[in-house]
């Protein structure tokens, strides 16, 4: 039987569910939408925007978020959402700056960040990404890639990507911007986990970082036929943590709501001791079913299950597991 409190813990907990409000985080912002979804009509969906800290606010509708610095330089953004979005997007970013866009930088290739590359740099922004990301949206594979596989690369009836949307700043190595006084430097993951080309990008003097799908405040999203592994998500948020993460410094997801330090925290611990409790599993005989059966995420469900965090058709918790059971068979 639940006392008062417990029943209130509930409560609370119930609201976030059905709202997709992450009741956890720490930033005290208002929620943003978290629209994770394939086939995309733009009159369904709303642009909000929301300050984040310092100079950065956020834009988020249908796909990814995007981070925002607006200047008298001109404005630049992290990610473009979807090709559907650009010009509610467009119109989103003229309610906090009339400059023009000059700069986009990619976190990685998949086409709910890249959408709206090709509409944004036909006004005459600048394009910047990994290496990898200019590759794979060429269809082309990176050097020592394995073939490309269902979500690591366009199907093949995907029409090719344009010229206009295609990365024209590349790098894999970390770079530094100096654009409305403020430090902006774009970091390569250092090891493959959503993709084999995701960056994280660090504004230095708002002390925001913007992750992109390596961080999306749910079970992450894990590509390993780019030679995503859980072993190397967590490495590359501790690489994170040690590096650009510090106790005031305010986290943009991918997708999901603004985090602090503590969310990534939660997330790593949480995910580190499904793994381990995956592979102990898979040790003693069990099958995909059985794991499933005896949930080994089950404490950490209510907090980070794809589907209790936002709407999601690209990635569900089921298919988490399979990828997390899959991996402890390989012995990785
Ligand atoms: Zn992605």
């Amino acid at each position: 039987m639940l006392n008062q409190k417990g029943k209130f813990a509930m409560a609370l907990a119930g609201a976030g569910l059905f709202s997709g409000i992450a009741l956890f985080s720490q930033t005290g912002t208002a929620p943003l939408p978290d629209n994770r979804v394939r086939n995309v009509d733009p009159a369904q969906y709303q642009e909000v925007v929301r300050d984040v800290q310092g100079k950065i606010r956020v834009v988020a509708g249908a796909g990814s978020q995007v981070s925002v610095l607006a200047g008298d330089e001109g404005v630049l953004i992290v990610d473009d959402q979807y090709r559907q979005m650009s010009d509610k997007l467009l119109a989103a970013i003229r309610t906090i700056s009339g400059k023009p866009v000059r700069y986009v930088i990619n976190t990685h290739m998949h086409p709910d960040h890249v959408g709206g590359n090709d509409a944004i740099a036909s006004m005459g922004a600048t394009i910047f990404a990994h290496d990898n990301v200019r590759i794979r949206l060429m269809g082309g594979l990176p050097p020592g890639a394995a073939p490309a596989q269902a979500g690591n690369a366009p199907p093949p009836s995907a029409p090719p990507t344009p010229l206009g949307a295609l990365p024209v700043v590349t790098y894999r190595d970390p770079i530094t911007l100096h654009i409305n006084s403020e430090e902006i430097t774009i970091i390569p993951s250092p090891k493959p986990s959503h993709t084999d080309g995701d960056c994280f990008i660090y504004f230095k003097n708002s002390d925001v970082l913007a992750m992109g799908d390596v961080y999306t405040t749910d079970y992450p999203a894990i590509n390993p036929g780019n030679g995503g592994t859980s072993e190397n998500v967590i490495e590359d948020w501790n690489y994170a943590l040690d590096h650009f993460i510090g106790p005031n410094t305010k986290i943009v997801p991918g997708h999901g709501q603004i985090s602090a330090r503590a969310d990534l925290i939660a997330l790593r611990d949480a995910v580190s001791t499904i793994r381990e409790r995956i592979q102990k599993m898979v040790k003693d005989g069990m099958t995909l079913e059985q794991v499933k059966a005896a949930r080994p995420t089950k404490e950490f469900d209510q907090r980070f299950a794809l589907e209790n965090v936002g709407r999601n058709e690209i990635v569900s918790t089921d298919a988490w597991y399979g990828i997390m059971y899959n991996e402890a068979k390989n012995g990785q």
